[in-house]
């Protein structure tokens, strides 16, 4: 159990108007200095993530960071790892992994590969692969540390730099970058000689699962590089948008019925995903499915 006393709504709300305007070195100082030991940096590896744990390293080299391996990510992503630990020497990351036995029945019910087949296949898969492990570190920790970025998402351009994150047991949650954009992330990155993913130089702008992400071609949005599920065809067949709305409910906490942050939830009607497609039929059709889980926009 914490030895710490968590933040408050109203403290996290004060803090990240505090924040607001300043480095991302500041609120990780303070985030170490009142939430060490029970604090980590959670990174996909991408580009956003070591960035921040390039900062964190400076500030603390005993700095918690944590990863979810898949074991469907891609042989770079590996190749990364050896790089990061020969960068930052003693670097303290732990490569988390999903519950064998959960993966074993998920292929033996559905095969390997059933994220090709529907979305709700693929929301399995990333919940057993992705989400699980997450959660289950998540319940280890007081304060998480993450790369996200307010012009990353539509759905992300309210995040604040210091919230409480109710889907994890209301710990705190830290967004360094917030404010920052793309540019100024691959600036720093370049600027202190920090490791990226190699698969950056050969046209991917988001990487996670090997069979789930490729480079994008010339003209397509940021977004087609990932949940393409191995299709390799034009047509995403809704697994981003799927990956887009999760994210939409999940940002505004409208997941459950009655829960805290609804009366203030924006409207999806305009809402798209970064492929182009409107949101708001997709929701209603996963409403019809899982009407208890979801609240009525
Ligand atoms: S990104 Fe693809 S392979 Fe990875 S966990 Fe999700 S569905 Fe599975």
């Amino acid at each position: 159990m914490s030895t710490f006393e968590l933040i408050d709504e109203l403290e996290a709300g004060e803090l990240s108007v505090e924040f607001e305007g300043e480095e991302p070195e500041t609120v990780l100082e303070w985030a170490i200095e009142r939430f060490s030991p029970r604090i980590g940096v959670s990174t996909a590896l991408q580009i956003d993530g070591v960035a921040i744990i390039d900062m964190a390293y400076r500030l603390d080299q005993g700095i918690h960071v944590f990863s979810v391996d898949t074991g469907r990510l891609p042989a770079e992503t590996h190749v990364l790892i050896d790089q990061l630990r020969d960068r930052y020497p003693g670097l303290n990351l732990e490569v988390l992994a999903p519950e064998e036995e959960h993966v074993r029945r998920m292929v033996e019910r559905k095969g390997r590969d059933l994220f090709r087949e529907s979305v709700e296949n693929r929301l399995l898969c990333c919940n057993v692969r992705k989400v699980r492990p997450l959660t289950r570190h998540l319940a280890t920790l007081d304060a998480w540390i993450t790369g996200l970025r307010r012009d990353q998402w539509a759905t992300r351009t309210n995040i604040r730099k210091v919230e409480i994150d109710h889907d994890h047991g209301a710990i705190v949650k830290l967004n360094p970058l917030a404010e920052w954009t793309k540019d100024e992330v691959w600036d720093y990155v370049r600027e202190n000689d920090v490791p990226y993913h190699p698969l950056y130089d050969q046209g991917y702008t988001s990487i996670g699962c090997a069979p789930c992400t490729r480079a994008i071609r010339p003209g397509e949005a940021d977004l087609r590089s990932r949940y393409d599920g191995g299709r390799n065809k034009t047509d995403c067949k809704n697994t981003c948008c799927a990956n887009q709305l999760l994210r939409f409910l999940s940002d505004h906490r409208i997941i459950r019925r009655h829960e805290e942050g609804n009366k203030n939830r924006p409207d999806l009607a305009d809402h798209r995903c970064n492929c182009g497609r409107i949101l708001r039929p997709l929701f209603s059709k996963f409403r019809k499915r899982h009407h208890s889980r979801f609240s009525a926009l």
